[in-house]
């Protein structure tokens, strides 16, 4: 399929970012938007296929009393519109509970995460171990162990039902969607018009046009030629796994109120882990999850596809279901479950929100806590795409993509 229509944006990648971006993007009713991307796959073995999401999961922890203030600036504004968001869609994403961090006392994550609260005026609590406990009788945290706790404005989001969502409201505004995978993007000279547009060809042989094109591509921006190869950005992808624990009705009921969890201590990180309270999930079954910091890089980017379709490490689970047992024993799960994902990194911890060239803007860079960012790093990109240069109230300096140094020749 080639049409004659020339979009003004085209946002590549239909996941948290890009569905989000398109939505933005389309709120101006002067721009003709298309957002494109595969749907999840139905199954995790699919064979063949090229790209994978890191939203394809039911639960992802909001939060602002960690990092810097960008970070938590930016999860702060996303979080004041998702209840917009939800009415203006009806399609519920966001479960409020409080957050844990928790670790030594005295420790750097835990002062770091006093610090952040009482600078954003969060409403939060500094509990010992022994209020911990109070508090939340069936965790087991070690004496040595203090947590902070925010007690509003966060919780989790349900990233599936968070891109559905966004994306019915972009359809709704006039953005097309397209499902598809795109393998190209090639630069051409319109000599009727006498301006320069850019062919996005999908990997079933579409061919849409478009003056401009915005990546969202997460973990997969490097996995097809997107990019002038002289200007990659510098992205280093992580791998990770959870560990989900089928729970009974009675271990349901045991842990009503349980916060979302932050585990840090920095002297044994093989206890470092993050907990989602219990979550319902498509198969109608009750999951505990659990996951731990990052294990390590990819050293081939045709690893990562693989690692998706993959079981995960097996010792990584076994650690996983340890550290369960540490911080709550006595549960009973009835089965388990592990998913492989893929953290995107940027080198200064924040999104790349940038243009890579007059035509092409980028917005990648998750950091394992995109979920969080995810409508308002949308909103910067839509914004900035639409200008073709900055315009956002953040300094844009936060967001410069920094490149990898290696040089070759552009093709666009
Ligand atoms: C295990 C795990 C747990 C996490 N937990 C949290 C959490 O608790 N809180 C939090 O805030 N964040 C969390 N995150 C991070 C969060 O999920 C990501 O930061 C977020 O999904 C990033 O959004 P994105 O749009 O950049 O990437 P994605 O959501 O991965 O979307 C990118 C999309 O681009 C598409 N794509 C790629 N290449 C192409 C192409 N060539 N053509 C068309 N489409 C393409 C992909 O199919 C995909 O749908 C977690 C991540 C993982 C892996």
């Amino acid at each position: 399929m080639t049409t004659d229509c020339v979009y003004d944006i085209c946002v590549v990648g239909a996941g948290l970012w890009g569905s989000a971006a398109a939505y933005h993007a389309s709120l101006n009713p002067e721009s003709k938007v298309c957002l494109i991307g595969p749907d999840e796959p139905k199954s995790k073995k699919c064979t063949g296929r090229t790209v994978f999401g890191a939203y394809y999961d039911e639960a992802r922890i909001t939060r602002q009393n960690v990092g810097n203030d960008t970070d938590a600036e930016l999860a702060r504004r996303s979080h004041q519109s998702f209840g917009i968001l939800e009415s203006e869609t009806g399609m519920p994403f966001y479960t409020p509970c409080r957050n844990l961090n928790f670790g030594k006392i005295g420790s750097q994550y835990v002062l770091n995460s006093k610090r952040t609260s009482e600078r954003l005026r969060l409403e939060h609590r500094v509990l010992s171990c022994s209020h911990l406990k109070r508090w939340w009788p069936y965790l087991c945290i070690g004496n040595s162990n203090e947590g902070v706790v925010q007690l509003s404005n966060c919780g989790m989001v349900n990233p599936r039902q968070l891109v559905s969502a966004q994306k019915q409201a972009a359809s709704s505004q006039g953005c097309d969607i397209v499902t598809s995978i795109v393998d190209q993007i090639n630069k051409k000279y319109d000599l009727e018009n006498r301006h320069t547009i850019l062919e996005v060809v999908t990997e079933d042989g579409h061919i849409i046009k478009s003056h401009k094109v915005l990546l969202c591509t997460g973990g997969f921006t490097f996995s097809k030629p997107l990019l002038p190869p002289h200007l990659m950005p510098d992205i280093r992808l992580a791998l990770t796994q959870t560990l989900r624990l089928e729970l009974s009705v009675k271990d349901v009921e045991k842990l009503r109120g349980m916060p979302t969890i932050s585990a840090m201590s920095r002297e044994d990180n093989l206890a470092d882990c993050y907990m989602c309270p219990p979550v319902r999930y498509p198969d109608g079954k009750t999951y505990l999850k659990i996951g731990h910091g990052r294990l390590g890089y990819f050293g081939k980017r045709e690893e990562v596809a693989d690692w998706y379709r993959g079981d995960g490490e097996p010792q990584v689970t076994d650690r996983l279901k340890k550290m369960i047992q540490m911080y709550i024993p006595g549960l009973h799960p009835l089965s388990d479950h592990v998913d492989t994902c893929v953290v995107t990194a940027t080198r200064s911890g924040l999104p790349y929100i940038d243009m890579i060239t007059p035509q092409i803007g980028i917005a990648v860079g998750g950091n394992g806590v995109g979920a969080r960012w995810s409508y308002e790093v949308g909103k910067i990109a839509a914004k900035m795409i639409t200008k073709g240069q900055w315009d956002y109230d953040l300094p844009e300096e936060y967001f410069k993509v920094e490149f990898k140094k290696e040089n070759i020749s552009s093709r666009l």
